[in-house]
């Protein structure tokens, strides 16, 4: 079983966890460490021999062209996080649009490559936002990746299906949502900070446990993940630097052990093989 590795290409300042505390306004003036953290990781894949999608925010795009063309160039899928990390839910239908365009663009010129795939943002595609699979799919988008089917302080929509399935009637477009694990009937996130603060043995049970019911694991992480010098947001809630600065200098470590135990791929393979056990589109 094949199962999908992806990467949320964002910079330290970017993350949901901090939004509050640091004013978009001021990204521009503060150190950027995506590019060098993201080819460390672009380092970790080829050294381990796997390909996977780098789902990247569209300003980053603007900014290290030379960057989304050495994901590109190495044999990995460019796709959308968006454009600035808005997430979904706070916008309306013409805003999430605008936003997807615009990230498209950038990241189709620098990469060369066609956008298919979309992860929103703080994965905040839930029951508040019905009208977004149809803009996706109006876009031409083949496959998002933007649900977590759990409870979350943050984020989470835990009605939705575990596994991948088609959210809207008359398109092909499917939903992968990210890997959760099973205790007890009780869902847990894997991916992202969940990883790096808890054994990889959690990981390693949750990829068996949907490969046993004959699904791909959805596992993804931030560049700056691997980053242990980075600055350090000093007014951020204790609750969040607590997770964001935890374990991360053991974090490219226990990627490379994660990465070498199981069978990684892109996504838009994982999903073009996913899409063949779903039942068909009615006839439109
Ligand atoms: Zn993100």
């Amino acid at each position: 079983m094949r199962h999908a590795l992806s990467v949320d290409v964002e910079d330290w300042f970017q993350v949901g966890a901090f939004e509050k505390v640091i004013d978009k306004a001021d990204w521009a003036s503060l150190e950027t460490r995506v590019e060098r953290n993201t080819d460390a990781v672009l380092g970790l894949f080829s050294e381990t021999g796997v390909k996977a999608t780098f789902f990247t925010l569209g300003w980053v795009g603007q900014r290290h062209p030379g960057l989304i063309r050495r994901i590109a160039d190495a044999g990995h899928e460019v796709a959308s996080h968006g454009w600035d990390h808005q997430r979904v839910f706070t916008m309306d239908a013409p805003t999430f649009r605008a936003d997807l365009a615009r990230a498209r663009g950038v990241l189709e010129e620098a990469s060369g490559q066609r956008v298919t795939g979309y992860r929103a943002p703080s994965f905040s595609i839930d029951a508040r936002t019905p009208w977004a699979y149809a803009e996706l799919a109006e876009a031409g988008y083949t496959y998002s990746s933007s649900v977590a089917p759990l409870r979350h302080d943050h984020y989470g929509w835990p009605e939705a299906p575990r596994y991948a399935f088609r959210p809207l009637a008359d398109a092909d477009l499917v939903e992968v949502p990210v890997t959760v694990a099973d205790l007890a009937g009780r869902r847990l996130a894997t991916g992202g900070g969940f990883f790096r603060l808890l054994p990889s043995a959690l990981m390693n049970f949750a990829v068996r446990q949907v490969a046993g019911e004959g699904q791909p694991a959805i596992f993804y992480f931030h560049p700056w993940e691997i980053d242990p010098d980075q600055p350090r947001v000093a007014n951020a809630p204790l609750r969040s630097k607590l997770r964001h600065y935890s374990r991360l200098g053991a974090m490219a470590g226990k990627l490379r052990g994660l990465i070498r135990r199981h069978d990684w791929g892109r996504m838009d393979a994982v999903v073009a093989e996913a899409r063949t056990h779903l039942p068909s589109v009615a006839a439109r």
